[in-house]
């Protein structure tokens, strides 16, 4: 049985972001030919990407997407991640792929009770996995063996989003009502794509980063601090933190 945690990384996104948005945008307002239209939009893409998404053009957002890949998360987050139906999914299969060894992430609150509560945890994740390993033994499919694991098993994806839903979907995870696991994925690719597309992102995040809290009567009241937590995170992404740099940041402040 092995413990493992949140790794995430940008495979690939659409070259040039901001140009490609300030495209879609400049074409609406312009009589430019589209041969023409790239040389009256380069050097200005930042600005007009910012006064698109300032008067609520968000459409033109959905030019640009990235991909990302993320393993060392729980099948409880993949139930969320998935309710986002803008984007698109590949999931390692449970019915193809079997593990001889459970792979799971142990919660921050049973890990936060010490070394005996996280060494109980294991030994109930050892024996889920061993009624599995009795289903398979006895030639039922792992499709069906695998009812009796737990939401804690590893899973990984990659998965795409477009500029639009990532907005989205960072107003809605990156806030502290969002589930902790969900919340510190969705802050690690806040980073990573504030990396490649400054002039987009920097200035987005969950609601009360990006203009007021969106939660009424059901605000966490953190909204100051999640403003300065936001901005340690665009320190964070100015020196050129590396992927694991940012992973570990999230998981130690993101709470
Ligand atoms: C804190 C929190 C708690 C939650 N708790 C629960 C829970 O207890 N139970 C539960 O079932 N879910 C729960 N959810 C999931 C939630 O209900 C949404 O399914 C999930 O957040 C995806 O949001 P979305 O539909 O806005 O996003 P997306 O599917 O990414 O869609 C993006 C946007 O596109 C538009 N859109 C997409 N599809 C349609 C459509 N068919 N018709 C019209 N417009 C569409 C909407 O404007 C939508 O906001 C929770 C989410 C959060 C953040």
């Amino acid at each position: 049985m092995t413990k493992v945690s949140l790794n995430v990384k940008l495979l690939s996104h659409t070259i040039d972001p901001e140009l490609t948005i300030a495209l879609g945008g400049k074409l609406c307002y312009s009589k430019s030919e589209i041969d023409t239209l790239r040389e009256d939009t380069k050097g200005n893409e930042d600005k007009f990407v910012g006064k698109l998404m300032s008067f609520g053009h968000l459409s033109p957002l959905e030019h640009a997407s990235f991909t990302f890949g993320v393993q060392g998360v729980s099948r409880a987050l993949l139930a969320q991640i998935t309710r986002h139906r803008i984007a698109s999914f590949s999931v390692q299969s449970q019915r193809y792929v079997t593990n001889d060894e459970l792979t799971y992430i142990v919660p921050p609150s049973i890990a936060a009770l010490g070394d005996e509560a996280v060494r109980e945890f294991e030994a109930q994740m050892t024996t889920l996995h061993g009624f599995y390993s009795k289903w398979l033994e006895k030639g039922i499919p792992a499709e069906d063996a695998r009812f009796v694991l737990p939401n804690a098993a590893e899973t990984r994806m990659i998965f795409t989003m477009n500029v639009r839903e990532l907005l989205h979907f960072f107003e809605l995870r990156c806030c502290m009502r969002a589930q902790w696991e969900i919340r510190r994925l969705a802050w690690c690719m806040l980073a990573m794509v504030r990396r490649e597309a400054p002039a987009i992102f920097n200035t987005k995040g969950t609601s009360c980063v990006s203009s007021v809290c969106s939660e009424g009567k059901m605000t966490c009241g953190r909204a100051r601090e999640v403003c300065e937590l936001d901005e340690q995170l665009t320190e964070l992404v100015k020196n050129d933190a590396s992927d694991e740099e940012i992973i570990n940041w999230v998981n130690e402040n993101i709470r």
